[in-house]
């Protein structure tokens, strides 16, 4: 069976995973570089996504820039990015206690947020990926939503432990929500990262699009395609991370990619590869 489906036309937006899709470690996959650099010729609105709130969307613009591919800020929505959109959307005059690292706090103190370790103050409480995690701080989530009864829970992103390569990892946003669930018997009321749609409309913001015209672009079912799919978004899987062509065959219909692509460069319609001169040699 061949999977793979390229697109045939360009579309009004691309978002970008990153991981797996743009880069593998420290280097750019094939085509990347030229691909993002032709659709921003075409002046094609492109972002780049990640579930990380440990880091600055800065850091983002400084990696791709050192490799080859500089970038916007303003391009970059990773969770810190997308929790205070969101936060700044619904719920502009909360006071936040904030379970994370300093990215995000900086992130909501600038947006103008007040955060508080008072639980009689505290509207909303932020699980996040916080490897400063400890008793203290849970014990200030449960006064805050179990005992005073006036903070909801949310999460910056659902992922369980964050990936290294070689095989380990940390633990993730994931075990900072569970221990804030287990102790005050409530669930988390809202999740800002991948697989989550939010994740998407919030990258998306500011963009004059059509968001069934625009497409998301990454290397995992689970949380790239999915996420598409549930915001009615096109999905094109690309084959150099995590997803293989067998995955792909054992897929319901309901769960398939738009496109399957074996490199990122297809995501450029064949007209325009023969137009530019392309071949799959050089990059
Ligand atoms: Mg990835």
């Amino acid at each position: 069976m061949n999977i793979i489906n390229n697109p045939s036309g360009f579309h009004d937006a691309y978002v970008f995973d990153m991981d797996g899709t743009i880069y593998l470690g420290d280097h750019l996959l094939p085509g990347a570089a030229r691909m993002i650099n032709e659709l921003r010729r075409r002046e094609i609105p492109v972002r780049f996504l990640s579930n990380n709130p440990t880091k600055d969307p800065e850091q983002y613009a400084d990696k791709l820039a050192k490799l080859g591919l500089p970038t916007d800020i303003s391009d970059i929505a990773n969770t810190v990015v997308t929790t205070t959109r969101w936060l700044t959307e619904h719920h502009p005059d909360a006071v936040l206690f904030c379970i994370s690292e300093e990215p995000l706090k900086k992130a909501l103190r600038k947006a103008g947020f007040t955060l508080s370790e008072d639980p009689e103050k505290i509207d909303i409480v932020i699980a996040s990926y916080d490897r400063g995690f400890d008793y203290r701080k849970l014990q200030i989530a449960f006064d805050a939503i179990w005992f005073h009864k006036r903070a909801f829970l949310i999460q910056t992103n659902p992922d369980r432990f964050c990936p290294f390569p070689g095989g380990r990892g940390e633990p993730d946003c994931a075990a900072m929500t569970a221990a804030i669930e287990a102790c005050t018997n409530t669930t988390c009321e809202v999740s800002l990262g991948k697989p989550s749609p939010i994740m998407l409309y919030e990258a998306l913001t500011g963009l004059d699009v059509q968001v069934e015209n625009c497409v998301m672009v990454g290397d995992r079912l689970q949380t790239d395609i999915q996420m598409a799919i549930d915001t009615n978004m096109k999905s094109a899987l690309v084959l150099t991370g995590e997803a293989t062509a067998e995955d792909v065959e054992q897929l319901s219909d309901a769960q398939l990619p738009s496109y399957v692509m074996d490199r990122v460069d297809r995501l450029i319609p064949p007209d325009a590869w023969h137009e530019l001169g392309w071949t799959e040699q050089d990059d």
